[in-house]
């Protein structure tokens, strides 16, 4: 599970994050939803500490992330450990232009994981078959369509068998008709048992797919309810304001 307990974040002067409090499950889906500047990419980036938050804490399976002490942070070798554990997918797909499908996946594969090139490709292939692209593995990204290039970069995630998968707005970068199957692999992945936090703007996959949904304004985390609670009887006014926007 990942606790988070009143974690600041500031941007300079600017509160990014205000005591923000949230626990997210195992086994389970979080969607965290909110106005554009919220905080809600900040947040899922202090899980995995691509973002260093100024203060609370933020506890994967009871251990503090980023720092030893308040105040000292981590040692790299550490903190690349604790990573390991969490994989991320970003709206930008960040394929390696010039590798195959199956290479992108298998990379990180040899290189952090150390396996022999052999084992690294059969679990690449696994990995992408599992997101059904098991007749694309030989394409570079440039012949793969947008939803493919995302679903190669859930595959590239899935194949380091994270405990924790964090996405921030998957399908934003993607045309319209592309959206679904993402989605699709995505709520897969959720009735597989994986724990996953997925800031996105797709309401419907937010009131279906999510066991909880976390609504954020101005670095605040203003509430955390079920699908039905958040979008049938939000008991905020902002979140009222801010689904109005989706109608
Ligand atoms: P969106 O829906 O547009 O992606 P968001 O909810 O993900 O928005 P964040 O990206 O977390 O919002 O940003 C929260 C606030 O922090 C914004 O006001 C943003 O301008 C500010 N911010 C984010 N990153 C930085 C940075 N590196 N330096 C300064 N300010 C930042
Ligand atoms: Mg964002």
């Amino acid at each position: 599970s990942v606790e988070i307990s009143k974690v600041n974040k500031f941007y300079g002067p600017f509160h990014a994050l205000k005591d923000v409090d949230l626990s997210i499950p195992p086994g389970k889906v979080t969607c965290l939803i909110g106005p554009s500047g919220s905080g809600k990419s900040t947040l899922l980036r202090c899980i995995n500490f691509l973002e260093e938050y100024d203060s609370g804490e933020v506890r994967i399976d009871g251990k503090l992330m980023g720092y030893d002490a308040p105040g000292r942070k981590m040692s790299g070798k550490k903190l690349r450990q604790m990573r390991r554990g969490v994989g991320m997918v970003f709206q930008q797909f960040n394929l390696w232009p010039h590798m195959t499908a199956l290479q992108n996946v298998a990379e990180g594969l040899i290189r952090v994981r150390g396996l022999p090139k052999s084992e690294a490709e059969a679990r690449a292939t696994d990995a992408l078959r599992k997101v059904g692209l098991a007749d694309k593995t030989g394409n570079h990204p440039a012949r793969l369509s947008g939803g493919q290039q995302q679903r190669v970069a859930i595959a590239r995630a899935i194949a380091m068998e994270p405990q924790l998968m964090l996405f921030d707005e998957p399908t934003s970068a993607l045309d319209p008709e592309l959206v679904g199957e993402v989605l699709n692999v995505m709520k897969t992945l959720a009735s597989e048992g994986m724990t996953m936090v997925v800031v996105t703007h797709e309401m419907g996959f937010a009131a279906h797919v999510a066991d909880q949904v976390a609504f954020m304004e101005k670095g605040e985390l203003v509430a955390v309810d079920s699908p039905q609670g958040i979008f049938h009887a939000p008991k905020d006014e902002r979140i009222w304001n801010f689904l109005r926007t989706y109608r």
